[in-house]
């Protein structure tokens, strides 16, 4: 007898958890097949500094007891300067919010089998029906979904998607305690979340303090290891070198000690989607990858990619006589390019551009936000090309030219 699901998930993060919590509320008989065992879930996948907003919470119903710190405000920094904005946001605890995920799946009537790592999809007619996990083990559905960020096992498998090493960004963090959040010279941080833009401690990338209550904070960086990074970075510091060195450096550190057992890493490609979904199959969260390269707001956005997938097996499901072909499926490319990620190709360019200009570059950034209005700032970060051009300098035409020349070399 094969074991029969109407949909087969793989991964328990935001992005499978989210999708299987809609899905069982529509009472779709749906199983998450998580890698991890569930006593000490989360545990590598406790990855993430789980800053998000309101608009977040209460789309998708997240209680407060998962959030460590509400915040008032959303701070860029540069080398010198710093630019600081009203936005309430909140700073979760990622792996109590991944364990809400789960219960609250649970009680909607979802399945997890935990200790199931899956590794390839079964392909009868050439269409995938179903998984393998944990060697010789199968569960069958009418569709499956890779949710499993990047190891994205299906998704490589099946053609789906094309995870390429240049784009790949990896983060580290610790939490701290002892953080001087108001340290004359800075901006205070109590109730923010604050982003530093400073190749000498995240080359090609950033870092960042996102307060998590008294004198707490978690404290990290990313980077992508691409020709940004080349230019700006020491030769021989790795990632952790990169965090020691601005512990050893920033005043603000100089009594913290870190808080034992709290560390997060992680990873997850920059790059525009290959394709997101096929027969009976779609890829969803970071297995696409689905994270906002500019400022790496991956929870939200994955999330919104699992409930585009919840709504197209609705979609596909509902009828007398199921469809779950291509064409049918391609309800959630839709979904994903209109609703979830729409302006993704000019968030992309804008990243790369951040991303390559020089640190003095980032004091006039922020020395121009802090002149600018608040309606051209948000038009700018929705990506409008009028609003952007008022960021944009004459002495800019080199920083454009080597853009290009990074985009044709991609
Ligand atoms: C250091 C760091 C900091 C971040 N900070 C923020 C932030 O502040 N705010 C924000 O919005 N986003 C942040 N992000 C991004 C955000 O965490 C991700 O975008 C989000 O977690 C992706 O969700 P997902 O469900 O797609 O994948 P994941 O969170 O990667 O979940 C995938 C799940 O699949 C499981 N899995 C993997 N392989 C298999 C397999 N073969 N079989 C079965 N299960 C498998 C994993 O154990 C995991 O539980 C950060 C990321 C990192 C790395």
């Amino acid at each position: 007898m094969r074991e029969r699901f109407d949909v087969v998930i793989a991964g328990a993060g935001p992005a499978g958890g989210q999708c299987a919590r809609d899905l069982a509320a529509r009472g779709y008989d749906v199983v998450v097949l998580e890698t991890e065992p569930e006593d000490e879930f989360p545990r590598q996948s406790n990855k993430s500094t789980g800053g998000t907003f309101p608009s977040m919470m209460a789309s998708f119903g997240i209680p407060d007891d998962v959030v460590m710190q509400f915040t008032d405000d959303v701070v860029i920094e540069s080398p010198n300067d710093h630019f600081a904005r009203e936005r309430p946001g909140a700073v979760l605890d990622f792996g109590a919010f991944k364990e809400f995920l789960v219960e609250d799946g649970r009680q909607r009537g979802a399945e997890y089998y935990f200790d199931a790592r899956v590794s390839k999809p079964i392909v009868e007619n050439g269409e995938p029906v179903g998984v393998k996990y944990n060697g010789s083990e199968e569960v069958y559905g009418d569709v499956v979904i890779d949710a499993t960020g990047p190891a994205a096992p299906l998704a490589k498998d099946l053609g789906v998607t094309d995870l390429s090493r240049q784009n790949h960004a990896i983060g580290i963090e610790y939490e701290f305690e002892g953080v001087d959040l108001d340290h004359e010279g800075y901006a205070d941080l109590h109730r923010s979340m604050m982003l530093r833009l400073d190749h000498e401690y995240a080359p090609g990338g950033y870092s960042w303090i996102f307060h998590t209550g008294g004198d707490t904070a978690k404290v990290g960086l990313c980077y992508i290891r691409n020709d940004s990074y080349q230019r700006y970075a020491e030769v021989d510091r790795t990632i952790d070198g990169y965090l020691d060195h601005w512990l050893d450096t920033d005043p603000r550190f100089e009594s913290a000690e870190r808080i034992e057992g709290r560390q997060h890493r992680g990873s997850a490609h920059i790059q525009p989607p290959t394709n997101l979904s096929t027969d009976s199959f779609m890829a969803i969260g970071d297995t696409v990858p689905t994270i906002d390269p500019l400022w790496g707001e991956g929870i939200n956005k994955c999330m919104q990619s699992g409930r585009a997938a919840a709504k197209t097996v609705d979609s596909c499901l509902t009828p007398s006589n199921p469809d779950t072909s291509a064409d049918a499926i391609s309800l959630y490319d839709e979904l994903w390019h209109d609703e979830v990620a729409p302006d993704m190709d000019s968030r992309l360019l804008m990243t790369e551009m951040l991303y390559l200009a020089p640190n003095d570059r980032y004091d006039t950034l922020l020395s121009d936000l802090n002149r600018l209005d608040d309606e051209t700032l948000q038009r700018a970060n929705a990506g409008e090309k009028r609003a952007i051009l008022k960021l944009l300098h004459a002495s800019d035409v080199p920083l454009l030219a080597r853009l290009a020349k990074h985009r044709r070399g991609r």
